[in-house]
C-alpha cells in the first residue's frame, strides 16, 4: 500500500470496513506465522534513567518517580522463573545508562543467564541507545534481539517528544547499528501522542518497511500526569487511539507479512481486553510481566499501569485462557523468532 492507502485506512470510521480490515490483516497473520502466540517474559529491572524523554514517567527530571534497581540475583530469579514456566524467551528492560559499570553488570548478566539455562532461550534486550561496542559485547556474551522503538519516524514531530539534547539521527543509527550486527531488531511508535496525523502514522509504516525490520512493538501513547507532555491533550481519545493502534497492527500485519508484532501491554491499560484484540487484529507476541511484584509500580512510564498488583504466575495463567477463548495455542518452550529475520540474513548472504 501507499501512504495515501494506508492514512485512508487510519481514518476509515465504518465498522463493517475496519472488521474487513482486521479479517484480512488474521489471514495474512494465519498464512505467514501461524496461529500461535509466542511469550517474551519482560523484567523491568530498573528505574534509573539517563535521559528526559518528554512523556515518560521514569525521565530523570520527574523528581516523584521513586528509583528501584533490582539486583543481579533478584533478576535471574525472574528469569529462572520464566523458564520453569516454559516461556521460551526473555526480555530486560530499563532506563537508559552508558555507564561502564552498567555495561559491563549487563554482559556478565547475559554470560551468567547463558552458563545457567543455555543457549536455546531467546534474549532480548531494551536498554535504550549505546555504542556499537556496547551492542557488540552484548551480542557476544549471549543477546540476540533488541527492542528500540524510534517512537516516531517523523524528525519533526521527534523534536516535539524529546529535549533538545536528545537525536532522532543518533537513535535512527543504534537501530541501524543493531540490525546490522546480527540482532533481530526491533522498533515501533507511539500512537496517537499529541501533534500526531494518520498520515504521519502511514509513513511510521512505510518507515518500518524501508529499515528492514524484525519485531514490531507499537503502543498507544498514554499521558503520565507528571511529564510535560502529559499536560496535552493526546492526539485522539482513548477510545480512537485504541482503535488506532489496532488498526496500526493490521496495516503492518499486511504490509510486512513476516515479522513478528507484539501486542503491548499499554493495549491493556486502555481495553482489558485489548492484547488479545491486538492478535486478532494480526499481532503474534505477547511480553507477560515477570518482574516482582514488589517492583512493578516503580516502573511507571505512564498512568494507569495495568497488572502492578499481580505477579509472574498469574499473568501466565490470565493469559493462557485469554488464548486458548479466541482459538490460538500458546508456543511453549519455543523461542519464536520472526521468519523476516532469517530471510533478511540469508539475502544479505548472497549480496555478501
Ligand atoms: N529506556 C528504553 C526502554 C524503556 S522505555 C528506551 O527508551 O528505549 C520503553 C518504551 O516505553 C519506549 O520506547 C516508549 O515507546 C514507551 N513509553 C514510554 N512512555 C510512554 C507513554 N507515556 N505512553 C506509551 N508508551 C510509552
Ligand atoms: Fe528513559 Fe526510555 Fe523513558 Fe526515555 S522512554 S525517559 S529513555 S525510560
Amino acid at each position: 500500500m501507499s501512504g495515501d492507502e494506508l492514512s485512508a485506512w487510519l481514518k476509515e470510521s465504518r465498522p463493517d470496513r475496519i472488521e474487513e480490515l482486521f479479517q484480512k490483516a488474521y489471514e495474512v497473520k494465519v498464512a505467514e506465522v501461524g496461529r500461535k502466540v509466542f511469550f517474551r517474559g519482560i523484567v523491568e529491572f530498573s528505574s534509573h534513567c539517563g535521559k528526559d524523554c518528554l512523556y515518560c514517567g521514569i525521565r530523570r527530571s520527574n523528581r516523584s518517580a521513586e528509583r528501584f534497581e533490582m539486583s543481579d540475583e533478584e533478576i535471574l530469579e525472574c528469569i529462572a522463573g520464566a523458564i520453569e514456566m516454559e516461556y521460551g524467551s526473555v526480555v530486560l528492560q530499563a532506563g537508559e545508562r552508558n555507564d561502564a559499570a552498567f555495561t559491563r553488570r549487563i554482559e556478565q548478566l547475559l554470560q551468567e543467564i547463558r552458563r545457567r539455562h543455555g543457549g536455546d532461550i531467546g534474549i532480548t534486550l531494551s536498554l535504550g541507545e549505546q555504542s556499537e561496542e556496547t551492542y557488540r559485547r552484548w551480542y557476544d556474551a549471549g543477546a540476540n534481539r533488541y527492542l528500540l522503538r524510534i517512537e516516531t519516524s517523523s524528525k519533526r514531530l521527534y523534536r516535539t517528544l524529546h529535549p533538545e539534547s536528545h537525536s532522532y539521527e543518533e537513535r535512527l543509527s543504534c537501530f541501524r547499528r543493531l540490525r546490522d550486527l546480527g540482532y533481530q531488531a526491533g522498533t515501533g511508535v507511539m500512537i496517537g501522542f499529541p501533534g500526531q496525523t494518520s498520515e504521519d502514522l502511514a509513513e511510521d509504516i512505510l518507515f518500518f518497511e524501508r529499515e528492514n525490520v524484525d519485531m514490531i512493538g507499537m503502543g498507544p501513547y498514554i499521558p503520565h500526569g507528571q511529564t510535560p507532555l502529559g499536560a496535552e491533550a493526546p492526539a485522539v481519545d482513548s477510545k480512537e487511539r485504541l482503535l488506532l493502534a489496532l488498526k496500526m497492527i493490521a496495516l503492518v500485519r499486511l504490509q510486512l507479512p513476516d515479522v513478528n508484532i507484539a501486542a503491548t501491554t499499554a493495549l491493556q491499560a486502555l481495553d482489558p481486553v485489548g492484547r488479545e484484540k491486538g492478535l486478532q487484529a494480526g499481532a503474534n507476541i505477547i511480553m507477560p510481566n515477570i518482574t516482582h511484584t514488589r517492583y512493578r509500580k516503580f516502573y511507571q512510564l505512564y498512568d494507569n499501569k495495568p497488572c502492578v498488583d499481580e505477579n509472574a504466575g498469574m499473568c501466565r495463567s490470565c493469559l493462557n485462557g485469554r488464548i486458548l477463548s479466541i482459538g490460538e495455542t500458546v508456543g511453549y518452550n519455543e523461542r519464536g523468532d520472526a521468519p523476516h529475520f532469517f530471510r533478511r540474513m540469508s539475502s544479505s548472504d548472497i549480496v555478501a
